[in-house]
């Protein structure tokens, strides 16, 4: 595996790949890896003949008061998760490399990036869409992957892509859950024991709100919002910031269950934020 650090070398092994006719996988990762970010890794694996990692905390993405300064990195150990999960080469760009002076360039997905996540979170797709437009121009990859345990995000890539007629195959992985339902994240090392211990009623709640929909055929998003309030609120740790029913491409709420269904949902457990959601197919 070759850690790359300028982007004219990454522009360089990139265009040599495709010469040589590889296909190239790319995971955009922020670093602080586990097993969700490996999974995507063994996903790209399987279907490129090239995989490439980027790790990058990008500042554009954090707000103010947001944990950019404390979020870990420790760059030799995702090094060796990478190269041990398939990586051959990790791409690790410095700041002043991506954003330089004057940089002054921002790519906004209007239609979906101030809703959920983006309406307590102004500017961070922003932050995002910009910088995986970057990454994506850079490593110029035939098959991009992202999680769905960030629903917006992939949703939003997935629009950019085809709005901006970017020439990339999206390929998004499944949640990666711990044994007790919790949603991996690099976050959950902010979590102290107690709030470790109440953190899976996030998952509980969805679970719940998936077998009303799909064991007992509840179409009202209300009440599925109800379960969902209702299960979060046995745990006094945990408060829930907003859980939605919207549909999954568009994310506009949705007035009854049916088609591609998203149930987003974030909480505050102390001074964490987590995210987590579900996405289901419902029977017209
Ligand atoms: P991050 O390093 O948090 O920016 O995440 C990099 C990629 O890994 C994103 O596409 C995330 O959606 C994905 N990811 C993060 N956590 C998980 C998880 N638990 N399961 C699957 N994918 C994940």
């Amino acid at each position: 595996m070759e850690i790359v650090t300028r982007a004219p070398r990454m522009t360089l092994l990139s265009r040599e790949a495709r010469a040589r006719g590889e296909r190239i996988g790319f995971v955009p990762t922020m670093g602080a890896l586990h097993e969700g970010h490996l999974s995507l890794l063994r996903r790209a694996r399987q279907a490129s003949t090239l995989v490439v990692m980027s790790l990058f905390v990008n500042p554009a993405q954090f707000g103010p008061g947001e944990d950019f300064q404390r979020y870990p990195r420790d760059l030799a150990r995702d090094a060796d998760l990478a190269r041990e999960a398939g990586t051959q080469i990790l791409y690790a760009p410095e700041e002043r490399e991506v954003y330089p002076p004057g940089f002054g360039t921002a790519v906004t997905v209007e239609t979906l990036d101030s809703v959920l996540e983006g309406a307590g979170r102004p500017g961070h797709f922003r932050g995002v869409a910009t910088v995986v437009t970057k990454l994506l121009n850079r490593v110029s990859p035939h098959v991009a992957f992202f999680g769905q345990k960030d629903a917006q995000q992939a949703v939003l890539v997935r629009r950019m892509v085809r709005d901006l007629e970017m020439d990339v195959e999206i390929e998004i992985g499944p949640t990666v859950r711990e044994a007790d339902g919790l949603a991996l994240s690099s976050r959950n090392v902010y979590l102290n024991p107690e709030e470790r211990r109440a953190a899976p009623v996030l998952c509980r709640a969805l679970r719940r709100a998936e077998s009303a929909i799909v064991s007992e055929e509840e179409r009202d998003p209300e009440r599925v919002l109800s379960l969902i309030r209702e299960t979060v609120a046995t745990e006094p740790l945990v408060s829930l910031e907003y859980a939605a029913v919207v549909d999954g491409d568009t994310l506009r709420p949705l007035e009854k269950i049916r088609g591609s269904v998203l149930v987003p949902l974030a909480a505050r457990l102390g001074a964490t934020r987590l995210i987590d959601n579900i996405l289901l197919k419902v029977e017209e």
